[in-house]
């Protein structure tokens, strides 16, 4: 399974030092839970998630309890599965939008280089592929590679893209493209917006003002904030995630780079700190290379 194979490294690592931990174990004691609490830190699920795991696992099962090594695996799938349903992660396997909101407007933050214009180009090709109306938005006037960046992926997905010179006020594209895209009865607009985290004061005013004028051409929009984080870089997700949340509302994650990566218990850690869904995760750098998150699958691959 695709799944199983962008996530390899996480799982060979994960479940190898999970083995470990409790080989040769037939009891919970000390020593097995600080294994436990070992695999789960190196495996960058996290200090604060990691406690939370351990002090489950301590209630669960009364100290120096006998137990297989099959049944403290069944023991840690389930807490890990419980963290997860936590942050309302659905249970959905295709890439949807709701057909009532209409254009759905997805603003997507995150700071350059996690592969925000990737996870766009992506998007827009599922989109396309069930044959929605898809229009993106080049947002991000900052730097002018990204604006060239999004059009290469426009072409390649053949979607119409709207953008302005580099330097140009974000805010106006973004009004630009929620316009373009009503004219054109589009179903789903992309807007591409600056990463730059130098001054939290600055994003947060650049990201309200572009919401702001958003809402002058479609009420309520954006739909969703997807916030995009780099998953092999551990707990620099963390920390970005955290100063996005601070910025702006955002209402969803996409962690990326999975593939390439030991580190992909952040998804665990961050669902659980921060409560919001992960929505995506990206597996390789080709077009086909987002898949929809899905808990079941991510625990069960991990768990195999
Ligand atoms: P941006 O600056 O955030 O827009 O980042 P880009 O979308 O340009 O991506 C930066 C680099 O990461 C590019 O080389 C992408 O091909 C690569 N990339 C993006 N997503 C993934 C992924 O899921 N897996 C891998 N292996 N590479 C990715």
């Amino acid at each position: 399974e695709t799944l199983d194979k962008g996530l390899e490294k996480t799982k060979t690592s994960f479940f190898g030092k999970l083995s470990k931990a409790v080989a040769g174990k037939s009891k919970v004691d000390d020593e097995v839970l600080d294994n436990l609490e070992e695999v789960l830190v190196t495996s960058d699920v996290g200090v604060e998630t990691t406690l939370k795991v351990i002090d489950r696992i301590e209630a669960r099962v009364s100290k120096d309890k006998y137990l297989g090594t099959a049944e403290l695996n069944q023991i840690l799938r389930d807490e890990i599965a419980g963290l997860l349903s936590e942050t309302n992660i659905g249970e959905a396997t295709e890439f949807t939008i709701p057909s009532e909101k209409k254009p759905y407007v997805i603003m997507v933050v995150g700071v350059n280089g996690v592969g925000k214009t990737t996870t766009i180009g992506k998007l827009a090709y599922q989109f396309k592929k069930q044959g929605l109306k898809v229009v993106l938005g080049a947002a991000d006037t900052f730097r002018a590679a990204a604006i060239d960046q999004l059009q290469v992926w426009a072409d390649r997905v053949d979607v119409p893209i709207v953008k302005q010179n580099m330097g140009s006020d974000p805010a106006s594209v973004a009004f630009d493209t929620l316009q373009s895209a009503v004219n054109q009865n589009a179903d789903v607009v992309i807007i591409d917006t600056a990463g730059r985290l130098h001054n939290k004061v600055n994003l947060m005013n650049e990201l309200t003002k572009v919401k702001r004028v958003m809402q002058k051409v479609v009420p309520d929009t954006p739909n969703d904030v997807l916030l995009v984080l780099d998953g092999s870089t551990g707990q620099n997700a963390f920390e970005q995630a955290k100063q996005f949340t601070a910025a702006t509302e955002v209402t969803s994650l996409a962690v990326t780079k999975l593939d390439g990566t030991a580190k992909g218990g952040v998804v665990i850690g961050i669902s659980d700190q921060f409560k919001i869904p992960v929505k995506y995760i990206g597996v390789g750098e080709g077009i086909e290379d987002l898949q929809v998150f899905n808990k079941h699958e991510f625990v069960d691959s991990f768990f195999k």
